[in-house]
């Protein structure tokens, strides 16, 4: 079976097959397509960003589709950067000025007061228009300076108690068995079995 997946971004695109791998799902990134029109993420739920950008490439591909939605959101920020986790810094921010910005906004804040949660909606979708979700979380603690160097975004930031760590620090295959996407992709491997 092949899986379209409405993502650019080569570190998602990775998770996501590695977690696939064995599940007989064939993932095919949007590098496979000429023309394809990508989905403004302008929504302000992970889900209604998730299946925006699915139902758009279903319908023009007319292939099912998964999309999805994900970020960090701070209780010390009310929830910031949440939907707004990749452009925190600004429209094309780099990991990096994402990270440093978290950082400013979060100096002098106490250990126990720097919680967050990686949070991820996947949405596959029909060209129809038809969604299933699937959704994942886990909580954390953000340090006061980066560590790792695995992952992308706020992993190096991302500190996961129950292993010591940031998430930077964990080999791929510990941070898909434990991470917001990986928890939504178990559930969508578990779905799409059952189709
Ligand atoms: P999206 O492509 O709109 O889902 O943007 C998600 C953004 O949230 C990414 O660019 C990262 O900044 C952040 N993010 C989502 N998942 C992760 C993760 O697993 N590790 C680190 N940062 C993440």
């Amino acid at each position: 079976m092949q899986l379209v997946v409405a993502s650019q971004n080569q570190g998602k695109l990775k998770e996501i097959r590695s977690v696939l791998a064995d599940s007989g799902i064939e993932v095919i990134g949007l590098d496979a397509f000429d023309d394809l029109t990508v989905a403004e993420e302008d929504g302000e739920t992970f889900h209604d960003n998730a299946r925006k950008k699915a139902v758009a490439i279903a319908e023009q591909t007319g292939q099912l589709c998964l999309a999805d939605d994900s970020g960090l959101e701070v209780a010390a920020l009310g929830g910031k950067p949440g939907v707004y986790s990749a452009r925190f810094a600004g429209e094309g921010a780099s990991d990096q000025q994402n990270n440093e910005l978290l950082l400013k906004k979060l100096a002098g804040v106490p250990d126990a007061q720097r919680q967050g949660a990686f949070c991820c909606v996947m949405a596959l979708c029909t060209p129809e228009g038809e969604c299933q979700y699937f959704e994942g979380r886990i909580e954390g603690r953000i340090l006061a300076e980066s560590l790792g160097s695995q992952g992308f975004g706020y992993d190096p930031l991302f500190y996961v108690e129950s292993h010591g760590c940031t998430m930077a620090q964990l080999p791929l295959d510990e941070k898909n068995r434990i991470s917001h996407r990986g928890q939504a992709l178990q559930k969508l491997v578990v779905a799409v079995k059952s189709l």
